[in-house]
């Protein structure tokens, strides 16, 4: 992850943010949303662009709270998470997808690329995509302008999102 650990900034976190998460940190930075490529927020949740997506179109829905696993996660905040999962599958169907990996890699050994703040993978997929993709290696995405895909993602968040808090 390129992320500049800055320390200073421990004193803006509450009890629940932990300075050096990433997750953390796009949670409590809403200002910087736009260029965090962060498309929705609620009170429960936020959903933000992968970094570096599988395909075009991949997405994450992550609890503002900082916790490693469903088990620790309060019920009422799982069920949102879930509801707004379903709601992404929707979404990324009308964005085009024809297949949706949907799911959860809980913790290190689970396969977490970031095992300490719980976030699930929303991943549009289409028809001969993974010899797609594999063909082009590094470069998966980079031939499709990654700007216009947020964009058009958070368009369609705005229809499918909203009135779900
Ligand atoms: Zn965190």
């Amino acid at each position: 992850m390129e992320y500049l650990y800055a320390p200073w900034r421990a004193d803006y976190f509450g009890d629940c943010k932990e300075a050096d998460c990433i997750f953390c940190h796009l949670s409590s930075n809403q200002d910087k949303d736009e260029q965090n490529r962060v498309f929705y927020r609620d009170d429960k949740v936020f959903c933000v662009m992968n970094k570096y997506p599988y395909t075009p179109g991949h997405f994450l829905i992550i609890p503002h709270i900082h916790t490693n696993s469903p088990a620790t996660l309060e019920s009422e905040i799982w069920l949102h998470l879930q509801t707004l999962g379903q709601k992404g599958v929707a979404l990324l169907e009308e964005f085009g997808a024809q297949g949706v990996n949907y799911g959860i890699n809980i913790k290190k050994a689970g396969g977490a690329g970031i095992p300490e703040h719980l976030h699930l993978h929303l991943i549009p997929r289409f028809i001969g995509d993974t010899n797609f993709f594999t063909t082009i290696g590094e470069g998966r995405v980079y031939g499709v302008d990654f700007d216009t895909i947020f964009h058009k993602i958070k368009t369609l968040a705005k229809n499918h999102f909203k009135s779900t808090s």
